[in-house]
Order: C-alpha cells, then structure tokens, then sequence
C-alpha cells in the first residue's frame, strides 16, 4: 500500500555492518494520524511505538516475520497501547524510557545508553527528549532517528510535561545529527504543520515547493514520511528559530516577546497551539 515510501537500505549505508541482507522500514497507519514503523530483515522485526497490535500483527503475519524487538518513546497510549498483545503473540524484548512507568517495558533506559539490536545489525543510541513528556526518549542510527512526538515534519510535538527550554533543546540535538538523517515520525501532521509554517515564513520558497509535494502525496493518501533533517532545516520553523530573517521579521512585530532563539521558540509553540488564530500576546 506505501510501497513507494518502504525504504530499502543495502549494505552500502553504513547500517549494515553486521548484517547482509537488507533492511525494510515500513510505516504502518493507526488511529486517524499514527505511524507504527517496523523494520525488519526478511525474517526478523522490530516495531517503534505499537499503539496498537492490529496492523502490525498482519503485517508481520503477512511477510512472514518473527518480530524480536519493540522500542517505545514515551508513555502515551497511542504509542504503548499495542504492547501487550503483542508480546503476548512474540514475547519481544521492550525497550523504553526508564523515567516512565510503562507497562511491559522490559529494558529501561536512560538518554546516552546504546543499545544494539543483533539480529538486525543495529545499535541505537539513545537521545534526551524530553519535552514533550519529561521521559520522552529519541533513538538514533547513523541515517535514521525515531523521534516518537518530538518532531514532525514541518512541526514539533506539544509540550505537555516539560518546558520550552527542554523542547527546543531536545529539536536542537537534533540539528547536530549528520543533514542526510531519515526521520521517522510518528504523526502524519505534515498538511497541518506547513499551514502554519506558511503563516510564519510566507516568502520560505523551500516550504512552498515542499508544500506542493506535500498536497500531492496526501491526495493519493501517501505518507509525507520519513522527512530528513536537510529538507527540515529549510522548512521546520522550529528548527529555524537562529536564521535571522525569521527572527527579524518576528522580534520587530512581538519586541517585548522575543529577545534570542528560545523566547523565538517559547513563541511559536504558543502561537502553534492557538493557529489558525494570531498568536495571543501580552505574556
Ligand atoms: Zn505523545
């Protein structure tokens, strides 16, 4: 059904050191907006954020795949809500935020661990990204990031349990990872998300092509994911918060809101939660 956005990667990414077949990543939609990715070899799998067993227990019937691993990013049911049924059909090692209490998390961990996942030839290392919940995790490969709520193409995740601060730090370590990085996100928000972004950035020429693409495939109902950190450079106005025309053209019309990057950002998060409204000032 998403053929044209099933990713295969061969020996020749960096990836695949250990390992001589090729990988497979595949979103599979849940719920209204969802993405549960898998990745699998052709014989073995892992799931990022089941939210539910559904989909996923037919695709992996489907090829024929004995799914070994699950890595979750945060606590919220749309992402975990999946996990038991699923470990009730595999009995996959769990992987997820140690600072969450997440039922049937087997392996807690903390941002700096690593952790490899053999029958697939990956290690993973594990980002701080905390922000959207104050546990939230990233997992990140050379040339891939599951991101969980974090980012989402053209967008970033609502803050619900950490700060602003821990937002935009979170968004900014992921700027220093390599510009070809795939991003997996696990919302399709994109259409949402460049409304805004146009709102924000009106004269971004990059968003506006990107804008193009992006009705395109949403008309044939396709995926907008994985997006790539280089694409999200130029069209992310949360990635965007130090390019100095957007900071301009924004410090000139809210001075008293914005001063430097993060008061840029602190705006723009607000102003997102209320689009298509003006931003509310007077904070
Ligand atoms: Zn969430």
């Amino acid at each position: 059904m998403f053929s044209i956005h099933d990713f295969i990667l061969t020996e020749n990414t960096s990836l695949m050191a250990n390992n001589s077949a090729s990988l497979r990543i595949h979103p599979i939609p849940a719920f209204q907006d969802n993405y549960i990715w898998v990745i699998d070899n052709g014989q073995h799998a892992l799931v990022v954020d089941p939210g539910t067993a559904e989909g996923v227990v037919q695709y992996l019937t489907q090829h024929h795949l004995i799914l070994t691993t699950i890595l979750i990013t945060h606590h919220h049911n749309d992402h975990t809500g999946g996990i038991d049924a699923l470990t009730e059909y595999y009995n996959p090692v769990v992987y997820g935020p140690l600072k969450e209490e997440i039922a049937g998390v087997t392996h807690g961990l903390v941002p700096g661990d690593v952790i490899d996942i053999n029958d697939l030839g990956l290690h993973f290392a594990v980002l701080d990204f905390s922000g959207h919940t104050l546990g939230h995790i990233g997992y990140s490969a050379p040339t891939m990031l599951f991101c969980g709520d974090t980012l989402f193409s053209a967008g970033c995740g609502r803050i619900f349990e950490g700060t602003p601060e821990r937002m935009f730090k979170a968004l900014n370590s992921i700027k220093t990872l390599p510009l070809n990085t795939r991003i997996y996100c696990t919302h399709e928000y994109t259409q949402n998300n460049i409304e805004f972004a146009l709102a924000v950035e009106p004269h971004n020429i990059a968003l506006q092509q990107y804008a193009k693409r992006v009705n395109l495939l949403r008309q044939k109902h396709l995926p907008t994911l994985p997006t790539n950190l280089e694409l999200e450079l130029s069209v992310n106005p949360f990635l965007r918060t130090d390019q100095a025309t957007l900071m301009e053209a924004l410090a000139s019309q809210y001075p008293k809101a914005i001063q430097d990057a993060l008061s840029l950002f602190t705006f723009l998060r607000a102003w997102k939660n209320v689009f298509p409204h003006p931003p509310s000032l007077g904070h």
